[in-house]
């Protein structure tokens, strides 16, 4: 077993840390205030590698395997969470029901949303809140069919696909989630996914590694957080010397990293299986469970390692404090992570 990461990938990863310093960072505050993602960092974004890294070459990606990729995401994950939720939905989500179910052709849960067969067409009516990227220009949508749950590709402009605003969010400024509706939508037989009745197939498919990339972006909020505790630890002075050299800041320093490393040791195994077309579904979930806690307990440490000052919008924990929240909620939230573990310990 080999721990280290091979060179390739630490350039790859240095490069991404430098461009979010460096090109990212100063313009991001702007799609904070405006709560949109900005054309400054559109144009940005477009200027390195971002997009598509995952993605299979033969369908014009970089096909590079998920255990490469994790590391480089750690990174991109330190950005401002906008430009995060797109690494990990561009490179960790989107593809990958399409490449395993779709065709050359064309391509929770709990589902209220109905699909009804029509000729040639299904006519869907329902809706969905809390949707991330409700106004992209293509959208996957997951409905009740008589043959069980199915998944559909739904381009944006489809008559009667509507998307109203969600109320105004904690953190992940400039997502805009949206509820999205369906009013009698048409949709062409030819983007369903896959088989009717197999989109319970096509959901787990992103979700499992979807879950794992989470777990990956935690662990890069993580990193970036211990990084300013010690900065910080280093520099405040109380009572004539560093905060860092007191025993109470230590052990939170120590039990950081702690956590830290453990969950990047459990997204990467479930990269790793995901690689090696192994079952990874308990795996994803476990790294998911793990770096979800450890990010709300690094992150309440690195505000009290702050003090008061944290607690302003001067420092940036402020942001990252609401930001990180998110987590939870992401791909699942943690009881439904832990219903999924205990099925697959009851099953084996
Ligand atoms: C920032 C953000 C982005 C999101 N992006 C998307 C997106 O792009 N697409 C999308 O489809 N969704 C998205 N969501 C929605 C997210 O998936 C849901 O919020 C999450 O699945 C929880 O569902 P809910 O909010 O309806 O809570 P509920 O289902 O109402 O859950 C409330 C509580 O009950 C618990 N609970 C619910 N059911 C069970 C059960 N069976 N057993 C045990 N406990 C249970 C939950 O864990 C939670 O603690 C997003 C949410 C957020 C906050």
């Amino acid at each position: 077993m080999d721990f280290s990461l091979p060179d390739y990938v630490l350039e790859r990863k240095q490069k991404a840390r430098e461009y979010v310093e460096n090109v990212l960072n100063p313009i991001s505050p702007e799609m904070e205030e405006k709560e949109m993602l900005t054309d400054a960092v559109l144009d940005a974004l477009k200027k390195t590698d971002f997009y598509g890294l995952t993605i299979p070459k033969e369908y014009g990606g970089q096909g590079w395997p998920m255990i490469d990729w994790f590391p480089v995401e750690e990174e991109w994950a330190k950005a401002y969470s906008m430009i995060r939720m797109l690494a990990h939905c561009m490179n960790g989500i989107f593809w990958r029901p399409l490449y395993i179910f779709g065709n050359e052709e064309g391509t929770g849960k709990n589902i209220v949303t109905t699909a009804k067969r029509e000729g040639n067409e299904y006519v869907i009516n329902g809706r969905k809140w809390l949707i991330s990227f409700p106004w992209s220009q293509l959208l996957y949508v997951f409905a009740a069919t008589p043959d069980g749950i199915t998944g559909f590709l739904v381009d944006k402009g489809t008559p009667g696909l509507k998307v109203v605003a969600m109320p105004p969010m904690m953190g992940t400024l400039g997502v805009r989630h949206g509820e999205v509706l369906f009013e009698n939508m048409r949709v062409p037989v030819d983007n369903v996914i896959g088989k009717v009745g197999q989109g319970l197939e096509v959901a787990y498919s992103a979700l499992n590694l979807s879950r794992a990339s989470i777990a990956t972006c935690c662990v890069g909020n993580g990193d970036k957080l211990l990084e300013l505790s010690i900065a910080y630890a280093k520099k405040r002075q109380t009572f004539g010397k560093p905060i860092a050299s007191r025993q109470a800041i230590q052990w939170m320093l120590a039990e950081m990293g702690t956590q830290i490393k453990a969950a990047r040791l459990m997204a990467y195994e479930a990269a790793w299986r995901c690689d090696n077309g192994l079952p990874f579904d308990k795996e994803a979930s476990m790294a998911k469970v793990t770096a979800e806690e450890m990010i709300v307990d690094v992150a309440e440490k690195a505000l009290r390692i702050h003090g008061g000052v944290g607690y302003t919008k001067t420092y940036p924990i402020e942001r990252i404090f609401r930001d990180v929240r998110s987590f939870h909620f992401e791909e699942g939230t943690t009881e439904i992570q832990k219903l999924i573990i205990s099925r697959n310990l009851l099953e084996e």
